[in-house]
């Protein structure tokens, strides 16, 4: 078997659609080694959708292709190099993240999450075998034309469902929607409710589910249950658009980040996973709003925060457990008096040692991260590390001859 190539990069974000596509902007303009891997299109779900109206900046409204063409060419600008491929599996033990695709192993000290989601299917008997090309599809944007004159269904009320079913009356003779509540209910917005009631080409079966696919190679017929008469009412359809909501695309992550209860990933308001350098952004996230507005502001959070993750991992590498002396590192608070005012103290130890001792001083606020970095969350504190660059004493103890006698030890 072919060896598998190594190449390494600072950041590599997995998914090409708005939030990826963002981060990759942040990232790349910070001038850091930037890679966007991509499984199929770039532009992600956006793509699917034949009209955006509540993306700001645009008062006429745009289509979902034609704004993530534009998300694309600022990517390109920014110098980010763009792989079209699928990521397999991740390692995040590593100080070095690994991310694995069928030639390459990818290793990067920042690791972007952004696989948002995919269309989730209504599980019934006969769907598998319809799916996509042969009469089950779940873009309207991509199918609507070629449904010109014909008959379409629509699975579902929410808001993608009744937009894109009113979009598809464009194109179909009939569009008829199958909603699981009682008549007039829906789960989409008012106006997209109000607008689809009073659209002619629009047909309600109301109180239904899907029971079955039938057809011939090709879909036929959708056969609906009424769940309150238990009647089963075949209809004839060319084609049928499920808009059901989505389920994550984590599945590759393979145990190597918690996940919640329905697969998606937990992060803080840093856009930052339970690893460090693991970022996690745009649909894919546990979160209240599934939209382009909110995957570019997540992606803009993760290209920042990459690039002081970047800076303070070098900071930390280089300066505070540096390995040319014993170190010592004093913890305080700019706004503690105690503690501050043993900053000439420290100062004054680190000049006895004659050269010995080196002494980095953090600011338990300001250098929040480098401190967590230590795992050192109270001041004053002092830290004890060799040359190695081992911490071998975290101390709340800062009197000059506790510090003194410790620092002997370690030189002698
Ligand atoms: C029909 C429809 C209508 C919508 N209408 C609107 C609207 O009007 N306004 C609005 O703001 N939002 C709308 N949305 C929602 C919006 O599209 C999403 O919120 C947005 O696309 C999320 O972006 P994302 O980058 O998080 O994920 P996605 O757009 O899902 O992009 C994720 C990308 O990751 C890729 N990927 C997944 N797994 C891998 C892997 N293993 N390796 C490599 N690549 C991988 C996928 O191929 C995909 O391109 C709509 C969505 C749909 C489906």
């Amino acid at each position: 078997m072919r060896e598998k190539t190594v190449e390494r990069y600072d950041v590599v974000v997995i998914g090409g659609g708005a939030g990826g596509m963002t981060a990759g902007v942040y990232a790349g303009r910070a001038r850091l080694n930037t890679l966007l891997i991509e499984k199929s299109l770039m532009g992600g779900l956006a793509t699917y959708t034949n009209e955006i109206e509540n993306f700001p900046g645009f008062p006429e409204g745009t289509t979902g292709l034609g704004l993530m063409e534009l998300f694309h060419k600022q990517l390109k600008k920014f110098d980010v190099k763009i792989k079209m491929t699928d990521v397999k599996s991740v390692d995040f033990s590593g100080e070095w993240k690994k991310v694995e695709t069928f030639r390459t192993t990818y290793e990067s000290r920042v690791v972007i999450i952004a696989t948002g989601g995919r269309p989730r299917i209504t599980k019934a008997p006969g769907e598998k075998e319809f799916l996509f090309d042969k009469g089950i599809s779940f873009c309207a944007t991509c199918d609507a034309a070629a449904n010109t004159g014909k008959t379409v269904m629509v699975i579902g009320s929410g808001d993608a469902a009744i937009e894109e079913g009113t979009f598809l009356t464009k194109f179909a003779t009939k569009v008829i929607v199958s909603v699981i509540h009682d008549t007039g209910k829906m789960d989409c917005n008012e106006i997209a409710r109000e607008a689809a009631l009073q659209n002619p080409k629009m047909e309600f079966k109301w109180n239904t589910m899907v029971d079955s696919f039938k057809g011939n190679g090709r879909l036929e017929h959708v056969v609906l249950k009424n769940l309150k008469t238990g009647e089963f009412d075949p209809v004839p359809v060319d084609t049928c658009f499920e808009f059901i909501g989505y389920e994550p695309n984590t599945e590759f992550l393979n145990g190597s980040l918690p996940l919640t209860k329905r697969g998606y990933i937990e992060t803080n308001e840093m856009m930052e996973t339970s690893i460090p350098g693991v970022f996690a952004v745009g649909d894919v996230r546990e979160k209240e709003l599934k939209q382009v507005a909110t995957a570019v502001g997540d992606g803009a959070t993760a290209g920042y925060m990459a690039e002081r993750y970047i800076a303070d991992s070098e900071m930390f590498e280089k300066q505070i457990l540096q390995k040319e002396r014993i170190g010592l590192i004093y913890v305080y608070s700019a706004i503690d008096a105690p503690s501050r005012e043993l900053l000439p103290l420290m100062q004054e130890i680190e000049n006895e040692f004659d050269g010995k001792v080196k002494l980095n001083v953090l600011d338990l606020y300001k250098g929040k991260r480098l401190c967590d970095r230590l795992s050192c969350d109270v001041e004053p504190m002092t830290i004890f590390y060799t040359k190695e660059g081992e911490v071998v004493e975290m101390s709340t103890e800062c009197a000059k001859p506790q510090v003194v006698s410790r620092l002997k030890s370690l030189v002698a």
